[in-house]
């Protein structure tokens, strides 16, 4: 009797329970997160340590970038096609149960607790883009939902399945006292629920530039369209300065000479003296310690072995090319 699961895992409460829920049945779950260049594991993985679950981590960025740039059900408030990506996470879960040895997957769905992405509809749709909607067992809801085939086989006894529904906490909440679980607050790991975020995505793909390598710039710093072919990052702190670096981007890299400061990356090698010059004033303005004209070094490969000299760039002109609401 098949008596082993792949869980998608997020983190949140309703997927680790979903977990626990299995487990105490007898079925061995393991838990899988699919990361993407906006979908990071951090929270996720803090929370299966802190529960004693091992976290399977898989970047299934490609595949993300494409579905994302033309989701069959459309976006939820920001850039996030949720429904699409719950459907293609199945997908991909599905692709790895031979691997695994697993025979179906369980997630932590609630019928009705996400107006748009829960609903009776969605899951449906989820299950019928996915192509394996019926290997899907959703522990949390299942006693409300149409049987699949771990139902139908007897490998799951669709009496031992819960009932939650809606968008209340409190059933939830009491089966996490009951399993010892420790979860942290809801919070997300996924980068297209945010609209600063989308807007720069929406940017990049208005111009057609939105390869994974420029996709994975957009985590790091403040975002300056100067022209249609040419983008200015600038880091926000130490960590953006060093999230811009990691990316090893093939662009011009900019900082200032004298003081510490914003680290810059022009996305060409070869910028227009104009572009430099406006992109080397945007740097310079993000300094309170550098003074007005001062200069401002750069090269490629991150080797700053030239330099010019510029004002800082008049507010009102800088903030006419960042990109934001
Ligand atoms: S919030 Fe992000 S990760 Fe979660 S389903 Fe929506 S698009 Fe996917």
């Amino acid at each position: 009797m098949p008596q082993r699961a792949i869980a998608l895992f997020s983190g949140g409460l309703d997927s680790v329970l979903a977990v626990f829920w299995m487990q105490h049945l007898g079925f061995e779950v393991i838990p899988v997160f699919f990361a993407a260049a906006y979908i990071f594991p951090d929270k996720a993985l803090k929370v299966a340590e802190e529960n004693g679950l091992k976290l399977e981590v898989r970047d299934i960025s490609e595949k993300h970038l494409e579905m994302l740039r033309h989701p069959k059900r459309g976006y939820g408030k920001n850039l996030n096609p949720c429904i699409d990506c719950h459907s293609l996470m199945i997908q991909e879960a599905a692709l790895m149960l031979p691997e695994l040895g697993a025979d179906f997957i369980i997630t932590g769905e609630v019928l009705g607790q996400r107006p748009m992405s829960q609903n009776l509809d969605s899951l449906k749709a989820v299950d019928k883009m996915s192509g394996a909607g019926d290997l899907v067992i959703r522990p949390l809801s299942q006693k409300l939902l149409p049987d699949t085939k771990p139902i139908r086989e007897g490998w799951v006894n669709k009496d031992q399945m819960l009932d939650i529904s809606g968008r209340g906490r409190s059933r939830q909440l009491q089966l996490a006292e009951q399993f010892g679980i420790s979860h942290l607050q809801p919070a997300g790991g996924c980068l297209l629920t945010d609209h600063n975020y989308s807007l720069r995505l929406r940017d990049l793909m208005r111009h057609n530039q939105d390869s994974l390598q420029n996709v994975k710039l957009l985590r790091w710093g403040r975002h300056f369209r100067l022209t249609d072919e040419i983008k200015l990052i600038v880091g926000r702190d130490a960590a953006d300065n060093a999230g811009i670096e990691s990316e090893n981007y093939p662009g011009l890299y900019l900082k200032i000479r004298d003081v510490e400061g914003p680290l810059g990356l022009l996305t060409v090698q070869e910028p227009s003296e104009e572009v430099l010059k406006l992109a080397a004033s945007i740097v310079l303005f993000y300094s309170h310690k550098a003074s007005s004209p001062a200069y401002i070094k750069y090269g490629v490969d991150k080797k700053f072995n030239q330099e010019i000299k510029v004002e800082k760039c008049p507010e009102n002109i800088l903030r006419s090319y960042l990109i934001t609401s």
